[in-house]
């Protein structure tokens, strides 16, 4: 008698059971030769699979779409998108698959998908793979997103495929098995419209209940659902600005309806506060520079608004009026998150009507003197306990950030609270560890070549972002001069 295995995953899939017509059903293609590069144990236990079973060749088999687990209906996904501003009305999952869905420990229904996995109906021109080093970049900086507690879909696993992709040279394939509260994009709705209303609505159905269960409650279900959506986004870019977070690709396509930040294609961090920072070497206008990401996702919510509006009100006008009134309503909330925040990482509790000017006249100093954004905050809680050698040591004219600070030190004074708590709760905010350019390419170079210990490392460093640890120094510095001005990221990859 032999005893069933215990299935890797418990799979419930609702995307495939609810939205017929928004989707393919497929399979991945064989690894010629997997290999488990990185696994989440952590990730794996909160989804209620072991992480043991993972690691065997049955499991490194499904992480690699090349066996379907039990439970699973894979599928590729359909999605529209502006790109860069232009309508295509069909992308999709070109090289991805929908697994299925698990609900996890805590209850909560995540997606599990593999990217990579090989060519779907939705490819095009592409060859439906992906390199080592790129899905190495969506797990590091996923879990670094992830431990600074912006939300954000994550890395379960990468599996080397034993197979080369041909991208400029020939690099190493890999499948990403990404974790995420929902696929369900901006993209998502687009696609859908192209289904009538009756689609919009079973879409718009599935997601409330995943994502913004309240809306139902509400007198105007569908536009309360498209409030909650524009305040999760106001919410996720204000966070993605606190850290200098540039997401480098801000395509319809790449915004969720979750408010997860999704796809880590061209991402970076920035260096030294500079407005108009972009990465991506495609992205040549300078769309989504890091100033221009609150105005691209209120430019995104408006298409998101476009397919909503027969939900919104039979009448066509007074749809309008009501999705532009909630549109509008975009930018308040952010700059309400915005300066929230920015309060917290100059150790500022209450909110006065001159926080904005303060906040916004130390961005004028910073962006003068070319001043390395995350060391800048993460350095002044030494000044409020006392030494200011650190801070000044960031500016090359340090007169100008003493007349600021001056401000900023009067401001605090007037909330009358323990400098000590005050300084902690500064570190609690600003983080000492991002994931450095240099430093994440320097892991993935590495990890193409076969060396994985600097990634680990890196992945192992990030996950505690707020925490200094002695021997941890070069973690915390920016990169040498010379490397910002030369950085470029790639898409697509
Ligand atoms: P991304 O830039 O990763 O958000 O992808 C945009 C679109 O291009 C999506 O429809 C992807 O599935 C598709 N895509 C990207 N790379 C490939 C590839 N190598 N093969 C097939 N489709 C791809
Ligand atoms: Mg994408």
């Amino acid at each position: 008698m032999s005893i069933a295995a215990r299935p890797l995953f418990a799979f419930d899939n609702s995307y495939v059971r609810e939205l017929e017509g928004l989707y393919e059903p497929w399979q991945g293609e064989p690894a010629p030769a997997a290999r488990l590069l990185a696994l989440n144990d952590d990730l794996a236990a909160e989804l209620g699979a072991d992480p043991a079973a993972l690691r065997t060749p049955d499991g490194v088999a499904v992480l690699a779409g090349s066996a379907t687990p039990d439970g699973a209906t894979p599928v590729a996904q359909a999605y529209a998108g502006h790109q860069f501003g232009g309508f295509r009305p069909r992308l999709g999952d070109g090289r991805a698959l929908l697994l299925g869905e698990v609900v996890d420990v805590h209850g909560r229904r995540r997606d599990l998908h593999l990217k990579g996995s090989g060519r779907t109906p939705f490819a095009r021109g592409g060859d439906g793979k992906a390199a080592v080093g790129p899905m190495l970049r969506e797990y590091v900086v996923g879990e670094a997103m992830h431990a600074l507690g912006i939300p954000t879909t994550r890395a379960l696993a990468v599996v080397a495929t034993g197979e080369d992709v041909v991208r400029e040279t020939l690099l190493p394939g890999a499948v990403l098995t990404r974790v995420a509260a929902s696929h369900v994009r901006v993209g998502t709705f687009q696609y859908a419209v192209r289904g009538g209303p009756p689609l919009v609505q079973r879409l718009a159905d599935h997601a409330i209940a995943r994502h913004h269960p309240q809306a139902a409650e509400a007198e105007h279900p569908y536009l309360a659902f498209f409030e909650a959506v524009v305040d999760s986004q106001a919410s996720l870019v204000a966070r993605w600005m606190h850290v200098g977070f540039i997401h480098g690709v801000m395509n319809t396509d790449n915004m969720t309806i979750s408010g997860e930040t999704i796809d880590y294609g061209p991402c970076a961090f920035m260096d030294a506060y500079d407005p108009a920072t972009v990465f991506s070497s495609i992205d040549h206008g300078g769309r989504y520079a890091y100033a221009n990401q609150p105005s691209v996702a209120q430019w995104n919510l408006a298409r998101l608004a476009e397919t909503l509006l027969a939900l919104l009100d039979a009448e066509p006008d007074a749809a309008i009026a009501a999705a532009s009134a909630v549109l509008e309503s975009f930018r308040e909330r952010y700059d309400r998150y915005w300066l929230a925040g920015m309060r917290t990482k100059l150790g500022l509790a209450d909110a006065r009507p001159e926080d904005g000017e303060l906040v916004a006249d130390l961005l004028l100093t910073l962006q003068a003197q070319r001043v390395d954004f995350t060391s800048f905050f993460r350095s002044l809680s030494a000044a409020v306990r006392g030494d200011a050698a650190p801070v000044h040591a960031l500016f090359s004219e340090p007169a100008a950030f003493d007349a600021w600070a001056q401000r900023w030190r009067e401001r605090l004074a007037s909330e009358a609270s323990d400098p000590a708590a005050v300084a902690e709760a500064m570190d609690g905010v600003n983080p000492i560890y991002i994931p450095r350019n240099h430093l994440v390419e320097a892991a993935l170079e590495a990890a193409t070549d076969g060396d994985l210990a600097p990634f680990e490392r890196l992945v192992d460093v990030l996950a505690r972002p707020l925490e200094e640890r002695p021997g941890l120094e070069a973690y915390a510095e920016p990169a040498p001069a010379g490397f910002a001005d030369e950085y470029c990221t790639f898409c697509g990859t």
